[in-house]
């Protein structure tokens, strides 16, 4: 067992079992013990890698993206950039780079990082400490600037707590986190059901629910209802709400289970991209998408860029940047391009954002 997990032991010995909601927040987020408190995560040494690590072309196409909607938007003097768990700086960075030379966007914008790790703050401040635009930290979304915004996030709303709940006697029992005979973390039910929760399914159906991310998005998107801007979530995840739920735990790279390390493991799921969007339109936002990862940057124009860094690039380079391409796009299945998908938000009176069409 972790340190985590004794401590999350004693915790139900005391109090009884907790939601599986309040188990990944702690889990994640514990300042002690939490997973992404203590490391950094990402890359060959981690337990996972996402696009912005994968290749510079995926920040800089996001750059172009940003720099785009600016300039259609009438080029405001300021602009807040915001990003949503940033990881090591890596996308930030690559958007920043490939901004540089956009006449008086640097000048208008101010960027803000939502972070809750004190390990990948630093590791941002490095990243970052060079780029000439002002970077500023928060935890959370509760106070970002109040001016035109565009937010960004990607790998953010995967890796938030969420709700489990079974049906039983055409009852819904939320799961919870318990001990089992042995003292050691297991699944159960709790006993009362869930009254609040209608919907209709067949014995033994699971229902998974995002409460936070819900939460977060409908903030943010309150947030550009009122200032303006724009934003862009990407994640793998469904195009529908639909039953099952899709919990996974990963270190170096390979499943566990996800009661097996917590603090050492990550966990996360897929995300719901119909339940975002509706949040969005529910603050009287316009959506585009979800579209696929691969459809959105081809539609950016990734495979002309290919060419481009191909073209001054050594065989070795060019070999992967050509992988990187493949591996971004991927339309297969469980490949990036299709299980990645992409959701434009904006305010009603912004154009109509690039690669959704
Ligand atoms: N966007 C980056 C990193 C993805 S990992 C990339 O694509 O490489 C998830 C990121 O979200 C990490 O930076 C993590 O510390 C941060 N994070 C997770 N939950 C958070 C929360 N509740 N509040 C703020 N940041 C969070």
């Amino acid at each position: 067992m972790t340190p985590l997990g004794l401590d999350i032991a004693r915790l139900i010995a005391l109090e009884g079992p907790i939601s599986l909601e309040r188990y990944m927040g702690l889990a994640l987020g514990d300042p002690r013990y939490g997973y992404y408190m203590t490391r950094d995560p990402l890359g060959a040494q981690g337990d996972f890698t996402t696009s912005p690590e994968i290749s510079q072309m995926f920040g800089e196409l996001i750059g172009l993206w940003c720099a785009d909607l600016w300039l259609r938007m009438g080029q405001p003097e300021k602009l807040s950039l915001v990003e949503l768990g940033p990881g090591r700086g890596t996308l930030m960075q690559d958007v920043l780079r490939a901004t540089k030379n956009v006449i008086g966007l640097h000048r208008a914008l101010s960027v803000t990082l939502v972070e809750m790790s004190p390990v990948l703050r630093e590791t941002q401040r490095q990243t970052l400490v060079s780029c000439g635009v002002p970077v500023d930290w928060h935890e959370d979304i509760s106070a970002l600037p109040e001016q035109p915004t565009l937010v960004l996030a990607n790998e953010f709303f995967d890796a938030l707590p969420v709700r489990h709940y079974q049906r039983v006697h055409q009852h819904w029992h939320q799961r919870m986190v318990g001990l089992d005979t042995d003292n050691h973390l297991a699944f159960g039910l709790a006993a009362e059901p869930e009254h609040a929760l209608k919907l209709e399914a067949p014995e033994g159906t699971l229902l998974e629910i995002g409460l936070i991310g819900d939460r977060i998005m409908a903030d943010l998107s309150a947030h550009i209802a009122r200032f303006g801007g724009a934003g862009l979530v990407i994640d793998y995840g469904h195009t529908r709400s639909g039953f099952g739920e899709t919990l996974q735990a990963m270190k170096h790279h390979a499943f566990t289970g996800p009661l097996d390390a917590p603090g050492e493991a990550d966990l996360t799921t897929h995300v719901n991209f119909e339940r975002l969007a509706q949040m969005a339109t529910a603050q009287g936002l316009i959506v585009a998408g979800s579209t696929t990862q691969a459809r959105f940057l081809a539609g950016l124009g990734i495979v002309e860029r290919t060419a481009r860094l191909i073209k001054s690039a050594a065989p070795e380079q060019a070999k992967d940047v050509e992988a990187a391409l493949v591996r971004l796009t991927d339309p297969s299945e469980k490949g990036m391009g299709s299980l990645f998908k992409v959701l434009g938000l904006r305010h009603p009176d912004m154009p109509e954002p690039a690669g959704f069409n």
